[in-house]
């Protein structure tokens, strides 16, 4: 029996640190045995290098997220870059554009997503990508970037994904698929090449149906999973191995 994974999730995040151990075991109940948690904050990055479990093989990324990129300066910055480079940090993300919030500090917020990809670039490590209302200057800056990476929690369009996948990206699909009203989501997952195809929880947010409105945990990706390989008609087994396939083959590190 192949594992399922969570391409993307925050277990580091305060939410989990009372329940972590259980958390982690129904990971394991679940088959949920491969995931990259992913910090925003040198703190939680430094928990993430802590959390460890016998059976679940985990990976990091750490990165500067768009909506913080205001209260970042020089010192701060360079604190990050330092970081990028140990190898516990096996991708630089979440990074990349959210204009959802504010829109403000447009130019500010390219110019640390650039940034970081300079320096993931001279690493030769991969992308994780957030970009949210923002896909066109996302698409604009990634263009050119000489590495790979992933769509995280894509929720754009299917003709944009599949601009990314002629990059080299993967994308990633989260939750909301399971979602009543999920036409979107369903329209990208039936373009988007197999191959190129990744799931994650972006837990705590997001839960999938049944669990929607919970606090969401990398053991609930198995519901996005199923509902992925079931409305493409694709055995689970094949699936996974597909996704594991998928998921080393980005995270090489
Ligand atoms: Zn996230």
């Amino acid at each position: 029996m192949m594992n399922w994974l969570d391409s993307h999730c925050h277990i580091n995040d305060s939410s989990f640190r009372e329940d972590l151990d259980e958390v982690l075991k129904r990971m394991e109940e679940n088959d949920v045995l491969k995931a990259m948690i992913i910090s925003s904050y040198i703190e939680d990055y430094d928990f993430a290098k802590t959390i460890v479990h016998p059976k679940i093989a985990f990976k990091r990324s750490l990165g500067i997220y768009p909506g913080d990129v205001d209260d970042v300066d020089e010192v701060l910055f360079e604190r990050f870059a330092a970081l990028f480079e140990e190898k516990k940090c096996n991708a630089i993300g979440e990074i990349g554009l959210d204009y959802h919030w504010t829109s403000d500090n447009k130019e500010k917020q390219k110019a640390i997503f650039k940034q970081q990809i300079e320096l993931a670039e001279k690493l030769g490590k991969p992308l994780i990508v957030h970009s949210r209302d923002a896909i066109e200057d996302t698409y604009e800056i990634l263009k050119d970037a000489s590495v790979k990476g992933v769509m995280h929690c894509y929720g754009d369009d299917e003709k944009w994904a599949m601009r990314f996948v002629e990059l080299g990206f993967y994308i990633s699909i989260a939750g909301p698929v399971t979602w009543k009203k999920a036409k979107k989501e369903l329209a990208v997952i039936h373009t988007v090449p197999l191959d190129r195809l990744l799931i994650e929880t972006d837990c705590p947010y997001l839960a999938p149906s049944p669990m929607r409105g919970k606090r969401n945990e990398p053991s609930f990706v198995v519901y996005t999973g199923k509902k992925i390989a079931e409305e493409l008609g694709v055995e689970e087994e094949e699936f996974k191995r597909q996704l594991n396939e998928n998921y080393h083959s980005l995270f090489t590190l």
